[in-house]
């Protein structure tokens, strides 16, 4: 349900402090709340709350989960609403065991099946798409038969990187398409998963491999075994705004290195749309590495013309409005010494809203800027996410309905320009096992039962209970 980190380890002394620290470096993929599960073969301990990693854990909650293997989940809520419940991973007693699950994606058939296990009585304690998977665990029909839990995932539909638990167990399944990243790792004999390369190799840990679509993989004490729960698609639907702006750019995604690929896509930028200009700067961090290759490809000199508060989040996922626009101004400021009097050329990775682009317009100006060259690594975002990455309702995206020469007066830059959906494709050799549907509109899965923001929450005034 989420656009999440996921991090998983099995076969390390401490795998609660080493999830910990996966986690820590997942944190830009989410800021709503932070989970960890942990077993020692015998028992299952788990710890989450609401905020940041280094909010929720303190040493001595990271202490009191024993054992060799561990889940742990960042949350960045795309369907459920900000509250504990929905903090993962989710654990649950089933009639054989526990079992944790974290997610990150978003599953287009869950309001569905939910339904279907409401139908027959069954109770959901969140209001995320995830929930629906322990449900399809615990059903007769999937306990009982071998591979059961392949079966399980092969009901799914949609977005999904998971990681599931038992006391015994890590596994580790990506959709058939491979919408959302996730990676292998080794550390000695261990065994670790994570969204994103940036996790493994923070902590000494050797990338290994990712995860394939339709692939189940488990670690457990007689080794790794990988088998198929479905067939991968014809074309893969890898989501392109990982290359944009969500993956952190020293991590390696889909095969590629994150900040090479925004490099590429500010020289592309570069050429397509050239401006007359005294300095290039960045939108720090997001813009950063397009704006080094916008720079180098033509030749304008690179500056620092903002400085990013290192100690304010990432703004756009605050919930409110108004708590956005507070946090841009606190998260960025404006160095007049660099910008006043200059002709400036400024790169970010995307603009959504239009909210924040325009403060930093204003800022740049009352700055002293003398002209502001707006210039975007991604084509106009104009079409909502249905696999996981947070994008507001579609009235809401500057881009669904407004031309560019309409977003160009709203931000109030005296250009603007995107890179074109050819350039964004242009470092992969297989653009079509990309999904561009944020920008075309084209959906790779059928989207029919998506989940909303909030569709899953229960409406408890609609409800009659005949007692
Ligand atoms: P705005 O145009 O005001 O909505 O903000 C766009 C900025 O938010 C961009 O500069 C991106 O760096 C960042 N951003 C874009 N998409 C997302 C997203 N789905 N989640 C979090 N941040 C995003």
């Amino acid at each position: 349900m989420e656009s999440c980190g996921v991090f998983g380890v099995y076969g390390v002394r401490d795998a609660a402090s080493a999830t910990y620290r996966g986690l820590f470096s997942l944190q830009h993929r989410g800021q709503e709340g932070a989970g960890i599960v942990a077993a020692d073969g015998q028992h299952v301990t788990s710890f989450k709350g609401q905020g940041l990693v280094s909010e929720v854990f303190s040493r001595a909650s990271c202490r009191d989960l024993k054992g060799h293997l561990a889940i742990g989940h960042v949350r960045y809520s795309t369907t459920g609403s900000t509250r504990i419940q929905n903090v993962q991973p989710l654990v649950v007693a089933c009639v054989d065991g526990i079992w944790a699950v974290a997610h990150n994606g978003n599953l287009v058939n869950a309001a569905r099946l939910r339904s279907m296990y409401q139908e027959a009585g069954a109770i959901f304690q969140t209001s995320t798409d995830s929930e629906v998977l322990v449900h399809l665990l615990a059903d007769p029909m999937y306990r009982s038969r071998p591979r059961r839990v392949a079966r399980a995932l092969g009901e799914l539909e949609g977005a999904f990187a998971f990681l599931l638990m038992t006391k015994s167990c890590v596994m580790a399944a990506r959709d058939r398409f491979g919408f959302r990243p996730l990676s292998i790792g080794r550390l000695g004999d261990a065994v670790l998963f994570a969204s994103e390369t940036c996790a493994l190799t923070q902590m000494g840990a050797e990338p290994v491999r990712d995860v394939a679509p339709g692939e189940l993989v488990v670690a457990d004490e007689t080794g790794l075994h990988a088998s198929r729960f479905a067939e991968p698609g014809e074309h893969l639907a890898q989501c392109v705004f990982e290359m944009v702006y969500f993956a952190r750019p020293d991590s390696v995604v889909f095969g590629r290195n994150v900040h090479q690929v925004r490099l590429h896509y500010g020289m592309v930028l570069a050429e397509e749309h050239p401006a007359e200009a005294d300095i290039v700067i960045a939108i720090p961090d997001s813009g950063s590495s397009a704006a080094l290759g916008y720079s180098r490809r033509s030749g304008i000199p690179l500056d620092f013309g903002f400085i990013r508060n290192h100690y304010v989040g990432r703004t756009f996922i605050m919930p409110r409005a108004d708590e956005r626009v507070a946090g841009v101004d606190m998260k960025l400021s404006v160095l007049p010494e660099v910008v006043k009097g200059k002709r400036v050329v400024v790169v970010d990775d995307s603009i959504v809203r239009g909210t924040t682009a325009r403060r930093r317009v204003s800022r740049l100006r009352e700055a002293g800027a003398r002209e502001i060259h707006m210039r975007v690594s991604c084509p106009p975002t104009a079409h909502p996410c249905f696999y996981g990455i947070d994008f507001p309702t579609p009235d809401e995206l500057i881009a669904g309905d407004k031309d560019v020469e309409t977003i160009r007066r709203f931000v109030g830059a005296d250009s603007l320009a995107y890179l074109s959906l050819a350039g964004l494709l242009s470092p992969f050799s297989r653009p079509q096992d990309f999904c561009t549907a944020c920008f075309t509109g084209e959906y790779p899965v059928d989207t029919g039962g998506a989940c909303a923001k909030g569709a899953l929450e229960p409406d408890l005034r609609n409800l009659e209970l005949p007692l």
